[in-house]
């Protein structure tokens, strides 16, 4: 293991500890340094975020902060977020076309609530799809842990139902991702492809980046090959450079595929992608619960943790 695996292992793993975040989080800066990844705590905040990627012809997907919730009220409360997000967003008429969409974590919705936790996420969720579907926009399961991939999919089964535009999303780090795509290729299925963000044994997940990306391509392969809907989700250029290629050899129209990248990395990059005519959404994350978010984008790349420390550091 080498120098960044072990920085990635360290902060992924403190990306779970209550008493770090409680520091970093009353760290009197941090706030101010979180703004590069994280537009805001407030619904005005992400509108205005998504206002401001559609002045460049950018779309969006934005995530409402939080998750492994066990508080019911806290469940709640996120789906309230949510409904009042979308209404907002066509209020500004930023919801139409799947431009402002929005990405829903099930554990921030109630999955991990003791009894029927798996119910009342999935209720959670199908309320905010109906929410979508009258703003006239879309909705995306974003992936958890590998625990969760199961009931997730299964989750993700029962919403497509009456929601058949609900977007999946596969990590290539984990070994049965292949078979996942196989299943979800089909006519009208919109599946994100990232290469994953949490701490995985090996058991269940390639370890080395090398594997991850290998399998990222032969997953690229199965989703451009068929008939869905791919969302290439990476800031890598070798992925998205072959992604362009697969596209082209399979004779995708840019409207058939999009890009993905995450809110603050690699901006430029992104409105290039857009410029040349191909779809670009960014995704958005807002609201108070940006601790783990932040934790995880540290851990894929020691430039962004060295640019939080410095901010710590300067203004201290
Ligand atoms: C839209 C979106 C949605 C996502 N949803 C999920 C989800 O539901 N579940 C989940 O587990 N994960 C999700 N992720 C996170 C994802 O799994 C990865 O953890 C994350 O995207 C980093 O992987 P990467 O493909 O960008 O490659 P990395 O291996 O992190 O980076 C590859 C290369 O990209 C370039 N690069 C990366 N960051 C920068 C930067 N800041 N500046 C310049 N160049 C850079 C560098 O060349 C780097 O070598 C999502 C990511 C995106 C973009």
């Amino acid at each position: 293991m080498d120098a960044s695996d072990l920085l990635r292992n360290s902060l992924l793993q403190l990306s779970k500890s209550g008493t770090v975040r409680q520091t970093i989080e009353k760290a009197p800066v941090s706030r101010s340094v979180v703004r590069r990844f994280v537009p805001g705590d407030a619904t005005a905040d992400a509108v205005a975020a998504v206002a401001e990627l559609r002045a460049t012809n950018r779309l969006a997907t934005i995530d409402y902060l939080g998750e492994d919730t066990t508080d019911l009220t806290q469940a709640i409360r996120t789906r309230d977020h949510y409904l009042e997000l979308l209404k907002a967003l066509a209020d500004a008429d930023l919801s139409q076309h799947g431009m402002g969409e929005v990405s829903l974590k099930l554990s921030a919705l109630g999955q991990y609530l003791p009894g029927d936790g798996h119910k009342i996420a999935l209720d959670h969720a199908r309320e905010i799809c109906q929410a979508a579907a009258n703003a006239g926009t879309t909705v995306t399961l974003d992936m958890e842990d590998h625990t969760t991939t199961d009931a997730t999919l299964e989750s993700l089964r029962e919403l497509r139902q009456d929601f058949p535009w609900v977007g999946a999303v596969i990590q290539s780090y984990l070994k049965r991702s292949e078979g996942d795509c196989r299943d979800l290729a089909h006519e009208g299925s919109r599946v994100r492809l990232c290469k994953g963000a949490y701490k995985e044994p090996e058991s269940v997940a390639h370890q080395s980046s090398a594997d991850v990306d290998q399998n990222y391509v032969r997953c690229l392969k199965i989703l451009m090959a068929g008939d869905g809907y791919p969302m290439v989700a990476s800031h890598d250029p070798r992925l998205i450079e072959i992604a362009g290629a697969l596209a082209a050899h399979h004779h995708r129209d840019a409207d058939s595929f999009e890009y993905q990248m995450l809110y603050g990395i690699r901006p430029e990059e992104q409105k290039r992608i857009a410029d040349r005519g191909n779809q670009m959404r960014v995704y958005i994350p807002y609201g108070e619960e940006w601790y783990g978010y932040l934790m995880r984008r540290m851990a894929e790349r020691p430039a962004n943790t060295m640019f939080f420390l410095r901010g710590l550091a300067s203004k201290n």
